[in-house]
């Protein structure tokens, strides 16, 4: 996110330097444009200038030559001039020729007599050449300027006239350039205008009217420095002038003649050379919009890539391709970013797993284990909504932190029941969940503890089929510690010989004889006693039951030799096997090779199996006591009644004993003996032999008794003890036994 503020604000910087750039660029084409067109302006004048000083030097060479030619030939009739002048090619410069006595009186060659006595002193007042200005002819109402010379024929002055029409001297200025818009003046020295190339723009003084002529009356003052302008003209100097007007600005342009004292005068509006300008702009200005949006374009692109390959990057590193939710990198981060907000006292964080994934992905296969995956973590968002944070940190394990306001159990609970029964494509796969939470206090401030710490809320849930969730308290982490501590040490004790087995005797009910006893492992760890109850659990967890298991059946078998030898084989001792053995097949070949070690015959080995270790999913039980059976040792279903497995179930088990839970012989002293009842019914019934644990009292034992229990184990005959003094129980059997053979 961060990147991609920099990575706008470098754009807008890219964009504002090309914007500047173009500007800039702009600025100066303008100047260089508005430079340009006043230097072509100046030089189109000049050419104008140039042009008509060739036309005019021309013409009045071609009167000079004509005069001369009159005067030289000395021709007087003035038919004879005019059949000079027909019959020259001079004639098609000019529209007619006229010849004007003093009188003003003034004929043409076209047989044409009209008389400009008022004008006399113009074409008499020296021999010089001189051309007028614009003058409506008199013939034929034609715009003409006249060419005319003073000479002297026989005492008599005529003056010699060509006629040429305004109109040709029109057409030599290219005002028309500028689409018309410009106009062009011929001015004599006084500023007068001679010739106006455009008749409606006036005649008389020009620099006193351009007000009127510009600007159609206005009384600003247009030309500053006018006198400077006046100057020029007077002196022949050439000259350039911007005038605003309210017609808009006008460039003034005027450049001398070179002939005649004349001043060539050009204005041309402002707007005509924008216009061009304009154009010009408007192209430079296309090109550089172009330019910028491709560079823009570049950029974004540039951008957009950046941002798709950033985004395949985050999700390598924070996506879980399973769930399409954060990954533990994602969890810790995110997470760590919502701590640092402040913690809030409605906020938790929850660690969900599910019991035996293995299996489900065994069973099922890769896709639909996937698919389960998928499904958990949609079902936690949607119960958990969706601000909550949820990743899937590996395997089957889950994370939420979430804010929850009403009861957390009640969330956790519909958590569980929406999980176990989640349906993918309509198949429900009764999943088993377990899950830790830990609600946040206001000195947490690091996810990892806090995670820490839902999980072992979550190792406490775990194993647990009753208790699905397990909310955080500090007993916990102090179990904890105490488990980390049992395991570090458990490795030494086995080589230290720390566990030792202790045997609790077996009692017939009848005759009070002995049976056999149970071997029950006990860890003498510090010169203290640990009981099972503490360590064997966490043995499960982390398998080390699996070493232990076949340690103590490797002790119980060595003692069984010594006994064997003594006494002889007649009792039966009961081995604990841990459900744990029962994922792999071939635990039984170890039990077969250490009794055959020590020369056991198994018969004489009964095989504890917890009653709920036959209803585990996934392990094929029976197959397994089969094996058992098939070495010959005998099976007993240990804590029955507890595991809540079916008649069915046990009907098919090829189990030899049923151990009858303390729990419920302890009902028989209050009067509660209905369980006890049925399940020495269903013994009986499955011919199957009964021993009643914890028994403690003679009203307990007397009642098993009556009901024909076979056999007692408990407190009322003896605790578990150390083999010295459970073979006391041997010898005493041994003893009764041949007693009993005596009589
Ligand atoms: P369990 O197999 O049900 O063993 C019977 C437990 O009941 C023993 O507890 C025994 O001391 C106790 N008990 C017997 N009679 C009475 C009585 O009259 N009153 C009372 N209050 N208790 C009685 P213990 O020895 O503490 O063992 C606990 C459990 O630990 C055992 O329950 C068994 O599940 C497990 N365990 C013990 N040794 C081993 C072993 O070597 N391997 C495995 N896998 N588990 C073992
Ligand atoms: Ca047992
Ligand atoms: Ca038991």
């Amino acid at each position: 996110m961060k990147d991609n503020k920099k990575q706008i604000i470098l754009i807008i910087i890219i964009f504002l330097i090309l914007v500047a750039i173009g500007i800039a660029y702009m600025t100066y084409m303008l100047e260089k444009i508005e430079a340009n067109s006043n230097n072509s302006i100046e030089t189109i004048v000049k050419n104008d200038a140039s042009n008509l000083k060739t036309e005019i030097t021309e013409q009045k060479a071609i009167l000079q030559s004509v005069t001369n030619e009159i005067i030289m030939d000395n021709i007087v009739n003035p038919e004879k001039i005019f059949d000079m002048y027909e019959r020259s090619d001079i004639t098609s410069h000019f529209i007619r020729m006229a010849i004007m006595y003093e009188d003003g009186r003034t004929i043409t060659n076209d047989g044409h007599e009209v008389n400009y006595l008022d004008e006399k002193d113009n074409f008499f007042s020296n021999n010089e050449i001189h051309i007028s200005e614009n003058k409506i002819s008199k013939i034929d109402g034609q715009e003409i300027n006249i060419y005319s010379q003073a000479i002297e024929l026989k005492k008599q002055k005529i003056a010699i006239l060509l006629i040429v029409k305004t109109d040709s001297y029109k057409n030599i200025f290219s005002n028309k350039i500028f689409e018309g818009k410009g106009f062009s003046y011929i001015v004599d020295t006084a500023g007068n205008i001679v010739v106006s190339a455009n008749t409606n723009k006036g005649t008389g003084n020009l620099i006193n009217n351009i007000e009127r002529m510009l600007a159609g009356g206005s009384k600003e003052r247009f030309i500053t420095n006018k006198n400077v302008v006046e100057e020029n003209i007077k002196n022949g100097v050439s000259g350039t002038r911007t005038l605003q007007t309210t017609n808009g600005n006008y460039y003034m342009v005027y450049e001398p003649i070179g002939a005649n004292d004349w001043t060539i005068v050009t204005f041309i509006p402002a707007k005509a050379i924008a216009g061009e300008a304009n154009k010009a702009l408007l192209t430079t200005f296309i090109a550089a919009v172009i330019v910028i949006f491709i560079i823009l374009a570049i950029c974004i692109y540039i951008v957009i890539e950046n941002n798709k390959k950033q985004k395949k990057l985050f999700e390598y590193a924070y996506i879980d391709p399973v769930t399409g939710k954060g990954n533990i990198y994602y969890f810790r981060k995110t997470g760590q970013e919502i701590l640092e907000k402040g913690v809030k006292s409605n906020q938790y964080i929850l660690v969900l797993d599910i019991n035996k994934f293995k299996m489900i992905n065994k069973a099922y296969g890769y896709k639909v284990g996937d698919d389960i995956l998928k499904g958990i973590a949609e079902k936690l968002q949607e119960i958990l909504g969706e601000n909550s944070l949820i990743c899937r940190y590996s395997n089957d394990y889950f994370a939420s932190l979430f804010e929850y306001d009403e009861k957390i159990r009640e969330i956790l609970k519909k958590i569980v029941k929406n999980i176990e029964n989640l349906r993918i494509e309509n198949n429900v796969y009764n999943l088993s969940v377990n899950m830790g939470v830990y609600q946040l206090t206001e000195s947490d401030a690091n996810i990892s503890e806090i995670m820490d710490k839902a999980i072992i809320a979550h190792s406490a849930s775990k194993g647990d089929v009753y208790d699905k969730f397990h909310i955080y308290d500090k007993k916990m982490e102090q179990k904890l510690e105490k488990e980390s501590e049992i395991e570090n040490e458990m490795y030494q004790a086995l080589m230290k010989k720390e566990f030792i087995v202790y045997y609790q005797p077996q009692i017939y009910t009848n005759d009070e004889t002995l049976y056999g006893a149970e071997a029950l492992v006990r860890w003498k760890h510090n010169g203290k006693m640990i009981p099972p109850n503490e360590f064997i659990p966490i043995f499960e967890k982390n398998k080390f039951i699996l070493k232990l298991d076949v340690y103590i059946f490797e002790q119980v078998c060595s003692d069984m030799k010594i006994w064997k030898e003594k006494y002889g084989d007649e009792i039966t001792i009961s081995v604990n096997v841990s459900r744990e053995h029962f994922l792999d097949e071939h635990f039984l070949e170890k039990y077969r090779m250490i009794a055959a070690k020590y020369n056991i015959n198994p018969n004489n080995i009964d095989l504890e199996i917890t009653e709920s270790a036959t209803i585990e999913d996934g392990i094929d039980i029976i197959g397994i006591m089969n094996k058992m059976k098939k070495l010959g040792f005998k099976i007993s279903i240990d804590d029955f009644g507890t595991g809540y497995s079916s008649l069915s179930t046990i009907q098919d088990m090829p189990a030899d004993i049923l151990k009858i839970d303390k729990s419920f012989i302890d009902k028989i002293g209050k009067n509660d003996k209905n369980i006890v009842d049925y399940i020495l019914t269903i013994a009986k019934e499955l011919k199957l032999t009964t021993i009643a644990e914890g028994v403690e009292t003679k009203e307990q034992r007397d009642y098993l008794l009556e009901r024909e229990c076979d056999i007692i184990q408990g407190y009322y005959y003896s605790k578990p003890i150390k083999k010295e003094e459970f073979e006391k129980f041997i010898q005493k059997k041994t003893k009764q036994d041949s007693s009993k053979d005596e009589n």
